[in-house]
């Protein structure tokens, strides 16, 4: 019966007494250690040991001291990438939450990377040698930016309109439109927030239409402010009424409330100035009469993350005197590329240079139809094995991050059509690029993969391509 089992005959024990010792293989393990360190290593020669000893009891033999260094190595090498790898982004949504939104321009990395390296002037005036304020890092940009009195900085958008709500209506009724009450991404829900931040909504208007009169009926002593909320990841099309900013704000201050605006992406161009379609900016709803505007750093503003409140200096003030406040600021990390960010902002000439994401979204589908046109030749080699065809097609990329919902902009890229009637390649294909050393993330409808080429900048071509001369799977 025992000679029956795995792992007990007797060639299966020689081949476990041919297995090197632990400390035998730690001698020669000197480079792993000098990489990872000794008890990493130990971690993984044991593994690696571990493993062996199963596949002798299924019968395999035992391997040499070389083959289990390299096992543990490769091992090792896996335990020690870093989770929050790199990746490609040729989905064709440009600010993709779920890829880290916002790509950073350089000055924004080298100002994160010297905040990073050495101690800052975070809230330490040096001109006195009196303790300052964080938010003053960046306060006079916002003020210039965005025409407002005052401005502070959250850990983002979803915060800002959480302190805003809270600071200022907490037992009190905030009156929307229900065309306005968002779900962005599951976890950012207008309602779900208001009862969170302790104020009660109270929903005025129908889904299509809410006409100024709505709101002038709801105003009662309980209300604490009236809000509008940009819908920024859907359009209501059609038999449609809403009530613009003038009148929100004409209201609201008949009755001596505030009007808040949550902006969403907020930028602080003229987008029409590019061609892009144009988005609410925050200097436009403080015109009109907003009293305080949030809206997010990462998103069409293409800085960090973060939640940038700007309006009346009173407002503002005490939204800082909130002890929530102090549990959802930023840090200098943040506030160094955020400054940095937004002193691009000044110079508006360059800006679609300078700042990526302008870049990114500004670039031309003949540009990106050249670089597909580079690229198709290496890529078609590399899956000459596959039962797939891979083509130059033109495409639509999406803003993303809830900007501008219904615009597409004209764009290029790589398409791979299966060759058999099954997707089977496809998804296969799909898993291949995810698992390269740079994954690359492309996107499957129509029974056909798309890489989208938008955000592919020409300098890192070679790197995209390196990935597939260097042996890419065969199917
Ligand atoms: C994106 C968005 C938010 C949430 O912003 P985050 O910076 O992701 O927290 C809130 N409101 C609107 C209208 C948005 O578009």
């Amino acid at each position: 019966m025992a000679s029956m089992v795995h792992g007990t005959s007797s060639d299966d024990s020689i081949a476990y007494r041919a297995l090197p010792s632990l400390d035998r293989l730690l001698t020669a393990a000197a480079s792993l250690i000098r990489t990872y360190g000794r008890d990493e290593t130990i971690r993984g020669l044991r593994q690696g040991l571990a493993d062996a000893r199963s596949r002798i009891a299924q019968g395999q033999p035992a391997p040499d001291s070389p083959t289990l260094l390299a096992a543990a190595e490769s091992l090792l090498a896996d335990r020690n990438r870093p989770r929050l790898q790199r990746v490609f982004n040729l989905t064709g949504t440009v600010l993709h939450t779920n890829l880290g939104r916002a790509v950073l321009p350089e000055e924004a990395i080298t100002a994160i990377v010297d905040a990073a390296r050495s101690p800052c002037a975070l809230e330490y005036d040096v001109i006195t040698g009196g303790r300052g304020d964080r938010d003053d890092v960046v306060n006079e940009l916002l003020q210039e930016l965005t025409g407002a009195e005052a401005a502070t900085v959250v850990n983002n958008n979803a915060a800002a309109v959480f302190l805003l709500l809270n600071t200022l209506a907490q037992r009190k009724e905030v009156i929307v439109s229900r065309g306005e009450l968002v779900e962005i991404g599951g976890a950012f829900r207008v309602p779900d927030i208001m009862k969170r931040a302790g104020a009660k909504l109270v929903e005025v208007g129908c889904t299509n239409r809410t006409h100024p009169r709505d709101f002038e009926e709801a105003i009662r002593p309980r209300t604490g402010l009236l809000m509008k909320i940009h819908t920024s990841n859907y359009a209501v099309e059609g038999f449609t009424a809403s009530v613009g900013q003038t009148d929100m704000a004409r209201i609201a201050h008949a009755q001596g409330l505030p009007f808040v605006e949550d902006l969403g992406s907020g930028t602080l161009t003229e987008l029409e100035r590019w061609g892009l379609p144009h988005e609410p900016t925050p200097r436009e709803a403080i015109a009109n009469g907003a009293d305080l505007v949030t809206f997010s750093g990462d998103k069409l503003l293409g800085g960090p993350q973060a939640g940038i409140l700007v309006g009346r200096k009173d407002l503002i003030g005490k939204i800082k005197k909130n002890p929530l406040k102090r549990a959802l600021r930023v840090g200098k990390i943040t506030l160094a590329g955020l400054e940095a960010v937004l002193r691009l902002y000044r110079d508006p000439d360059t800006l679609a240079e300078r700042l990526t994401t302008l870049r990114l979204l500004t670039r031309s589908r003949d540009g990106i139809l050249a670089q597909a046109e580079r690229l198709q030749p290496t890529i078609a080699q590399a899956l000459a094995h596959w039962p797939l065809t891979v083509s130059i097609a033109p495409m639509l990329s999406q803003i993303g991050s809830g900007s501008l919902p219904v615009d597409r902009l004209p764009s290029a890229g790589l398409v791979f059509h299966p060759q058999g009637r099954k997707g089977g390649a496809l998804h296969r294909l799909e898993a291949a690029l995810r698992g390269l050393p740079l994954p690359v993330i492309g996107r499957i409808a129509d029974n056909a993969l798309h890489l989208d080429l938008r955000c592919l900048p020409e300098r890192d071509e070679a790197t995209f391509l390196s990935q597939f001369r260097q042996g890419f799977k065969s199917c």
